[in-house]
């Protein structure tokens, strides 16, 4: 790539900079929660298609449905409910002899949970470098990061040689996938993927998997009050649970770590990330609780396989169990919640790392880190079906929580990177 067309690039990025914060601030106005079995992205899906078509795309809107053979994939989640929550795709073919590449986001953010906002979730109001609300770091920020790329080919009269795919995809929060599936089910293909996840400027070459059970503890035949003495309840079980459980983090610790995942000082996090009995409140008699639910989330290298990690997680819990036999006279039930969610990694001497660090670098001055993200995400679905695939986008926080915000700096500079890259990888024109 010359060094003129990288400093139109960066130029244009600079000029437009408003334009990309309106984007971001407007999807994040127009709320896509994902509330499963059911979603409300289709609002935000029309909105993102009506920039591509201004930008000269012909966008289509699909519904997964009618995507045929998704159905009948063996990643494919059941249960969940579809209508009126399409998947969006433009695709722009190239003048031939360069490299293709999707440009790939989900729509659907968190609901904006029960939680206290300081402001509302749904403004998209900016403070300083922060714009604030439900989505903007995960991952709307992405998904207006992607149509701005759109946008600036168009605006710089660019004709790439490879084919360029813009895709956002519905249900991706709560273990989805289906969205990402529908893409590639679809025939969306091509030789490298970028995904604009909120990666914090570095670039994610791998993600953990996740696995997570909710454990319900019962008390035995109800809460008796005996020999003067209150009863516990569960919470016998419960505290010899917790005091059981770092042992099982202490054995998930043995998991050889992913070279990716070299410099992290957990690999393989183990949490509880909910616990519940209840009902709460002063109005509530007070009683004490016979049952009692546990989330567990642990997560994985890439590489573990399902059945291995479950009969891990099984003979540990039936061990606690069996090593307390007056304590669990009603053992614990346990319930996979959520799929089973692969972790997945690419090699990070693979063209599309090592090239995307070159554009990020020309970009921050200094090359980025190659890591493996912090949780699991889609991106396994596009290494399984053979596309070379990262994680790329802004510094944000509070991603699920309340007073979510992206950084709007690091939002430039990742759409820099992402222009840069574009041109580079598919090669643009005379
Ligand atoms: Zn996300």
């Amino acid at each position: 790539m010359t060094t003129t067309l990288e400093q139109r690039l960066i130029d244009y990025a600079d000029s437009h900079r408003d334009h990309l914060v309106r984007l971001i601030g407007d999807l994040v106005r127009c709320p896509s929660e994902n509330t499963p079995p059911v979603g409300r992205e289709a609002a935000c899906q029309q909105y993102a298609r009506g920039v591509l078509e201004r930008a000269g795309y012909s966008p289509e809107l699909y519904e997964l449905e009618s995507v045929p053979g998704l159905l009948d994939h063996p990643l494919y989640a059941t249960g969940r409910d579809y209508s009126g929550r399409p998947n969006l795709v433009a695709r722009r073919a190239g003048s031939g002899g360069g490299r293709s590449l999707i440009l790939s986001g989900h729509i659907d953010t968190v609901p904006r949970g029960t939680q206290h906002w300081t402001n509302d979730p749904f403004s998209g109001h900016v403070e300083g470098n922060r714009l604030y609300g439900r989505g903007s770091n995960d991952m709307k920020a992405g998904i207006g990061i992607n149509l701005f790329v759109a946008s600036a080919l168009s605006d710089l009269g660019l004709r790439l040689r490879g084919d360029i795919v813009f895709e956002s995809v519905v249900d991706e929060e709560f273990g989805g996938v289906n969205g990402t599936l529908a893409g590639r089910v679809r025939g969306h293909l091509a030789d490298a993927a970028v995904i604009t996840e909120p990666s914090a400027l570095r670039i994610c070459a791998a993600q953990r998997g996740g696995r997570t059970v909710h454990i319900t503890f019962r008390a035995t035949g109800g809460v008796l009050i005996k020999d003067g003495a209150l009863p516990s309840g569960v919470a016998d079980q419960v505290t010899y649970f917790l005091k059981a459980l770092p042992d099982f983090a202490a054995q998930r610790k043995r998991v050889p770590t992913h070279p990716l995942y070299a410099r992290c000082p957990d690999p393989v996090p183990v949490a509880i990330t909910k616990i519940f009995t209840g009902p709460w409140g002063s109005g509530e008699p007070i009683t004490i609780p016979d049952e009692c639910k546990i989330e567990l989330f642990w997560q994985l290298m890439p590489g573990e396989e399902q059945t291995t990690v479950d009969r891990e997680f099984q003979a540990w819990f039936e061990s606690m169990v069996a090593s307390a036999p007056e304590l669990f006279a009603v053992p614990p039930a346990v319930e996979y919640a959520v799929r089973w969610l692969p972790g997945s990694a690419i090699d990070e001497s693979l063209p599309l790392v090592k090239e995307f660090s070159e554009c990020a670098s020309a970009v921050l001055r200094a090359a980025p880190p190659v890591v493996g993200i912090e949780g699991p995400c889609d991106m396994y679905v596009f290494h399984g079906f053979g596309i070379p695939a990262i994680l790329w986008g802004p510094i944000g926080a509070n991603a699920h929580g309340p007073d979510e915000y992206v950084e709007l700096d690091s939002v430039i500079a990742a759409a820099k990177a992402l222009l840069l890259f574009v041109c580079r990888w598919c090669g643009v024109g005379d």
